[in-house]
């Protein structure tokens, strides 16, 4: 058994996972998720609240699992570039959908469970992010890291940069243990941040309310990727200059000192999209954001969305050099961007501009921010 886990191991690190560690496939975190649920910090992510029962055990996602592997690929990038005053993205963002790209890399590892077990495609079952399955949670009972304060999986090889992938198995291999022996059983997030609370305290709109409990509500990742309505007033200041996404809580960790170049395999960088100027993103059309995004999981924002974010920067990066296409936009077609672009221009002092436009406006998004600027 130990030879054909460590086979398995070396063949997976070859596929270009960066990290390969086992797990045993038991009941494990039902009751955790039920308390977050319950406090409704997964906003209007209903996806969450499916398959409860199934996320707190494996068996339930593939009968007779007695194995998960748990793969992380690394996407750190130790010399980032950035333009001067341009748009912030989250890194991942700043790939190809990491879903599709990491998907080849499990179809591959499949084919070796199979030979390697002389098992069918029945026996195993993988999933990068979507399935029915607590990464995050069993990458730390597997070892590849623990649970931070900012809710993240932190790994001592990779900082806070890991894509975390599930390979359940039938097949029963010996599990590798959490990073230290004072964690097993145990899931407590912060436990080896010792002191340490700098995400806490650097999140720019204060979503972190407890060690390791994200208010998604309040959360810039969620409210410029997950919401798909308007943002609210209160937390457009903290949004800054995130356009999609938001990796402050991440970017802060000092466990990021043992951050490493992804091998990208599993990868392929799209880094022109952090080249974009706010200009450019504010007068992209239909057929130039399917041509920019493709095949990257910024297009699931939809170009409303992106033009909802981008509104909100312009704003908070007193922007003027933009307050022309913004005034445009105030009479977009889609009333949630009309409304964002409303806002923008008031903030950057552009309002009388708009009172020919707000004669012809009926929607009530929209009149909400003329009326909450003007009185
Ligand atoms: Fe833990 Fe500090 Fe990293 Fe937050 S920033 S996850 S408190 S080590």
């Amino acid at each position: 058994m130990f030879e054909q886990r460590e086979e398995l191991r070396r063949r997976l690190l070859a596929l270009g996972f960066d990290e390969v560690r086992f797990a045993r496939a038991e009941p494990a975190f039902g009751d955790q998720l039920k308390t977050w649920l319950a406090a409704g910090h997964q906003a209007e992510m209903a996806w969450i609240e499916r398959a409860t029962e199934k996320r707190g055990d494996p068996r339930l996602v593939l009968p007779g699992a007695r194995t998960m592997v748990m793969l992380g690929v690394n996407y750190g990038t130790l010399h980032e570039k950035r333009e001067d005053g341009a748009p912030l993205w989250a890194r991942y963002a700043l790939h190809e959908d990491y879903h599709d790209t990491i998907k080849p890399g499990l179809v591959a590892a499949g084919k070796v469970v199979e030979e390697l077990f002389d098992a069918g495609p029945e026996d195993y079952r993988y999933y990068v992010d979507t399935g029915p399955v607590q990464e995050r949670g069993w990458a730390s009972r597997a070892g590849l890291g623990f649970t931070g304060k900012n809710a993240m999986l932190i790994s001592r090889r990779f900082g806070n940069w890991l894509f975390l992938a599930t390979l359940l198995l039938k097949e029963e291999l010996e599990p590798d243990g959490p990073l230290v022996a004072s964690m097993i059983g145990r899931d407590e997030p912060g436990m080896l941040c010792g002191k340490c609370t700098r995400c806490i305290d650097a999140c720019p709109t204060a979503a972190i309310v407890e060690p390791g409990v994200v208010d998604a509500r309040r959360c810039v990742s969620y409210q410029t990727i997950e919401n798909k309505g308007v943002i609210p007033r209160e937390l457009r200041g903290g949004v800054g200059a995130h356009i999609y996404g938001c990796d402050v809580c991440l970017e802060v960790c000092p466990w990021n000192r043992f951050a490493q170049e992804a091998r990208r395999v599993l990868l392929t960088v799209r880094g022109e999209i952090a080249e974009l100027s706010l200009q450019e993103i504010l007068e992209l059309t239909p057929a130039r954001f399917a041509e920019v995004f493709r095949k990257t999981a910024i297009k699931r924002v939809k170009l409303a969305g992106l033009l909802r974010n981008a509104c909100i920067v312009a704003a908070n990066t007193q922007s003027t050099d933009c307050l022309e296409v913004l005034v445009r936009l105030a009479g977009d077609a889609v009333p949630l961007v009309r409304a964002h672009a409303v806002w923008a221009v008031a903030r950057l002092g552009g309002f009388e501009r708009l009172v020919a436009v707000r004669a012809r406006e009926t929607d009530p998004a929209v009149l909400a921010e003329y009326t909450a600027e003007t009185g």
